[in-house]
């Protein structure tokens, strides 16, 4: 049974189209349950009603025209209980429905399960029978599953619209209103461009179709890259020789068999002399390929699929070698992917990038945090991106709402177009505050920070005028490098930086992999990333690596002694006495080479909750404290910052974040800190207002957000912010105290910022 759910699914995963996804479900239930009929509802979007889109069993004339509301028939009492519904004299029912059209008084037996997708019934599936009998337990079992499973697959087909979609069978969707996909904001602001679809290698099914500048030179490196695999297998299969039984070397046999058959590499040729290049052709062969493999009922032969889809990935990596190593893409690109990553983003030359889309992570993902630092929308958890066909289409990404809109209709155009034109005109208009202090209308001075990871942003939190970097990323440059970067390589780095602000404080932070940050060339492969080999965790283990960059750091700061040093994803005290002694060594080291360095302030972040239950003893072991808001929400939600399906319940104005903050704001007081909160609350309007009613003094953001705040600052007296904030903390639920902080911005004529919040 499992064996026939997963064949299912991936095939519907596969299905170019919603017509050709829900044929193959049909086929597949009325086969397997030996059914008269099988039939799929879906529910258009629009009127609200459900459509028969397929079926086997009823006659075709009635496909489009069989439509039915919620309150109508047995569809819709499927859909109106969101429960199957099991009968065994269908007809007899109050509810039944009689359409002439389809013929369907010959059966009896009626089965429907309702097809849910995020709490939503997105169709009903409905399989009936000419004898009378009530369907056994194990069968509606099947019938439930197989609806459950393909919910996502059917959510994808169906926004892949325009091609096969919906509207083609007489109905409506979404997708006529110009194909808008709905994801999560992830960086705020709007931009209009062009899709350029980012994928990783290991990821086949993601490669677009593009059209080739020079066929023959796609023809000649993708010769060259089969070449190269077909030396490197027969490499492997001698440097194995030894280790492994003649049976397992067969499998190198078996490869290079596969490639120097005919049928893999002349398809793939044909492909391109047809007019997509390299990497689009081969994906289009090697996943029929898969396909025909896959299908087949003998489980050795539907394994061979494996080595297929390997094979494809090995041709695939070299031809990534043969081709540009800087992307060429064009201006005003929109970066789509299905997990787009921070490297990836950082591939692309930023003068180009307008925007990030992701299918997968949500606001608190890395590559989030990285497009608000470069000031880009981004949209993320877009579940229903059909990535592969979006290459060059034309795009608008509204990172404020979390929508996406793919061709979009020229109204849409225009009306976004008038958008970016006003906040051109607001963004003027916040100008006005970079040379004014940020002090609140009541007298109390708000310190404001940068957070940044990369070099530009330094340039632009400069021209915002903060006062230092409250959270300098160093693990940017690793992600971007293809091996650790050496001492001196960081010393220059870390220099620009410190030299840049000097005399004002910069903190850098040292390296926080791990988690959603992995670096591609020290994989870490983990059930519970962020659970795991993490930040001072993982430096901790590598003094090789974390001596270096504490020697890259103090050598940096020489002359200039505004460095400031914190530490990552600490949760256990001795960790502080651990990082002192190294950084002990490293100042010794480099007196030994005759540099006279400083032991620079050294503080901690406080984003795991065990901190808050010792946080007298953290303030007692270090320097000064930074808050990570995003990593403390997660951890003390229990919500994965990454995972669009908990997204909703991800928020850092719960109450119960906003109690945690204020312990440690309470206790940094009591000992004297300075303590900065440096997560997303502080770039958020909403959580600067609470943030600074709890006390806090220093706030650290993305320079994107950084007038934005202090016009908050000025707007807003601490008194005010301080009554907010404890009836915040008494309320149920975050969106409680949101609906409150919503008001407040109203009242005080900020409303024009939160668009940018939630
Ligand atoms: C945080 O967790 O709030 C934080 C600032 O660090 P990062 O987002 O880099 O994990
Ligand atoms: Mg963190």
């Amino acid at each position: 049974m499992l064996d026939i759910l997963h064949r299912v699914t991936r095939e519907v995963n596969a299905a170019p189209g919603l017509r050709e996804a829900l044929r193959i479900i049909v086929d597949r239930v009325a086969d397997t349950m030996s059914v008269d009929v099988c039939s799929v509802y879906l529910r258009d979007t629009k009127q609200g009603d459900f459509v028969l889109m397929h079926t086997r069993g009823l006659h075709q004339e009635a496909v489009g025209q069989v439509r039915l509301t919620t309150s109508e028939g047995l569809v819709g009492l499927v859909a109106e209980r969101e429960e199957p519904i099991n009968l065994e004299n269908a007809p007899a029912h109050s509810r039944f429905l009689y359409f002439p059209e389809t013929g369907e008084e010959r059966y009896s037996s009626f089965l429907g399960v309702p097809v849910i997708h995020y709490r939503s019934v997105l169709g009903v599936l409905v399989v009936q029978q000419s004898d009378q009998r009530r369907f056994e337990e194990n069968e509606v079992a099947f019938l439930v599953t197989l609806a459950a499973q393909l919910a996502g697959a059917i959510a994808h087909a169906r926004a892949s619209g325009g091609i096969d979609g919906f509207d083609s069978l007489g109905a409506s969707s979404d997708a006529a209103a110009g194909r808008v996909l709905r994801g999560l904001p992830g960086a705020p602001g709007v931009a209009i461009g062009t899709a350029v679809v980012s994928y990783t290698q290991a990821d086949l099914n993601a490669i677009p179709d593009r059209c080739p500048l020079d066929i023959d030179l796609e023809l000649e490196s993708f010769q060259a890259a089969v070449g190269q695999v077909k030396r490197e297998l027969k490499e492997l299969s001698e440097r194995i020789a030894d280790s492994v039984t003649p049976d397992e070397q067969m499998l190198f046999d078996v490869y290079l068999r596969i490639l120097e058959g005919d049928s893999l590499v002349r398809e793939t040729i044909e492909r391109i002399r047809a007019g997509n290049w390299a990497p689009g052709a081969l994906r289009q062969v090697i996943l029929e390929h898969v396909k025909v493999f896959e299908d087949m009922e003998d489980p050795y032969l539907s394994e061979r699929a494996s080595d297929i889809r390997d094979l494809g990935r090995r041709i695939l990596s070299r031809l990534r070698d043969e081709g540009e190593q800087v992307r060429q893409v064009p201006d005003h690109s929109v970066l789509v992917g299905h997990e787009v990553s921070a490297s990836q983003l950082a591939e692309i030359p930023q003068e180009n990038l307008v925007a990030v889309v992701s299918a997968t992570g949500s606001r608190n993902s890395h590559v989030a945090i990285l497009a608000r630092a470069l000031g880009i929308p981004a949209v993320m958890g877009v579940d229903d991106l059909r990535v592969r066909q979006l290459e060059g289409c034309k795009t608008v990404v509204d990172g404020y709402s979390g929508r996406f809109y793919v061709d979009p209709s020229t109204t849409i155009e225009q009306e976004y177009q008038r958008l970016l034109d006003d906040e051109a005109e607001f963004t003027q208009g916040l100008e006005a505050v970079k040379e004014k202090p940020s002090v609140s209308p009541d007298g109390r001075h708000i310190s404001l920070y940068a957070n940044t990871g990369l070099i530009s942003d330094i340039n632009l939190s400069i021209a915002a005028g903060c006062e230092g970097i409250g959270l300098h990323r160093t693990e940017f440059p690793f992600l971007i490098r293809d091996r650790f970067p050496g001492e001196e390589d960081q010393v220059r780095l870390y220099r620009q930086v410190l030299e840049q602000f000097s005399p004002r404080p910069v903190v850098l932070r040292t390296l926080d992999v791990g988690g959603d940050k992995s670096l591609p060339y020290f994989p870490i492969h983990e059930e519970n990333p962020f659970l795991g080999w993490r930040g001072i965790r993982l430096t901790l283990d590598h003094p090789e690596i974390f001596l270096t960059q504490l020697r890259a750091m103090l050598r940096a700061d020489v002359g200039l002694n505004n460095l400031q040093i914190l530490l990552p994803m600490v949760s256990r005290l001795e960790e502080i006495g651990d990082v002192r002694e190294l950084l002990a060594r490293a100042k010794e080291e480099l007196a030994e080479d005759g540099i006279e360095a400083r032991t620079p302030p050294l503080g901690v972040m406080i984003e795991v909750p065990a901190t808050i239950y010792q946080i007298d003893r953290y303030c007692d072991q270090a320097d000064f404290l930074s808050l990570g808001s995003n990593d403390l929400t997660q951890y003390l939600l229990a919500v994965d910052r990454n995972n669009s399906r908990v997204a909703n319940l991800y928020d850092e104005l719960h109450p119960a974040v906003l109690a945690a903050v204020r312990e440690v704001v309470w206790a940094a007081r009591r000992h004297g800190k300075r303590l900065t909160v440096c997560g997303g609350m502080a770039g958020d309007p909403a959580g600067a207002i609470l943030l600074m009613g709890l006390g806090v003094q220093g706030l650290s953001m993305s320079v994107s957000s950084l007038l934005r705040i202090k016009w908050v600052v000025r707007r807003v007296p601490v008194s005010r912010a301080a009554e907010l904030v404890n009836r915040a903390i008494e309320m149920d639920s975050p969106e409680e105290v949101r609906r409150m902080l919503r008001r407040t911005l109203e009242e005080y004529e900020l409303g024009g910022l939160i668009r940018a919040g939630k």
